[in-house]
């Protein structure tokens, strides 16, 4: 932080917000005083109505994924989150995911934590490091969104295999396989 900025720009409290009044927490930052739901609510309905606004944060949001520098912040604070509880991060990622693709999303951690088993339940390998490796969270039907009752926890190479495919598909897609020596 540079001298000239002073120390209340970056700093944070707990107080009233100036808009909706609750004791939340917000940080200073300029003159904005409002709680961070409110900062939140302010930023989506600014780049819903405010084209420039939005062409900005679009080119600014891909001129970072461009950093290397910032793609190695991003994929070591991934990996600390998926190991420090891998169901939440399921959990969370599958929110977001739902989220861009207006999906229907209603499942709790408890419902995520119900499928949870310590090794992919397709082909029985413990979960390892890779993108095939690693826990992912199915819809066992596409169609329907992340509801209860329609998830499942299996392996990325499983999912991938599986993927909107009925099993009659996937039997076929094996027995095609086998024929051409595979
Ligand atoms: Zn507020």
């Amino acid at each position: 932080m540079s001298a000239s900025v002073g120390w209340w720009r970056m700093s944070s409290g707990k107080g009233p917000c100036r808009k909706c009044g609750s004791d939340d927490w917000y940080w200073y930052r300029g003159r904005c005083y409002q709680c961070n739901t409110c900062r939140r609510k302010r930023r989506v309905r600014r780049y819903r109505e405010d084209p420039t606004y939005r062409a900005r944060q679009i080119a600014e949001n891909a001129q970072r994924r461009r950093d290397p520098a910032y793609r190695r912040r991003e994929n070591a604070w991934a990996r600390e989150r998926r190991h420090r509880d891998p169901i939440r991060w399921l959990w969370f990622r599958a929110k977001h995911r739902a989220r861009e693709k207006s999906i229907e999303f209603t499942i709790t951690l408890d419902d995520v934590q119900r499928e949870w088993s310590e090794r992919c339940p397709v082909f029985g390998i413990p979960w390892g490091n890779t993108r095939a490796q690693r826990p992912s969270l199915d819809r066992l039907n596409p169609k329907l969104g992340y509801v209860s009752g329609n998830i499942a926890v299996i392996s990325g190479k499983a999912n991938l295999i599986k993927s909107n495919a009925t099993g009659r598909e996937v039997e076929l897609v094996a027995r095609w396989m086998r024929h051409r020596g595979l």
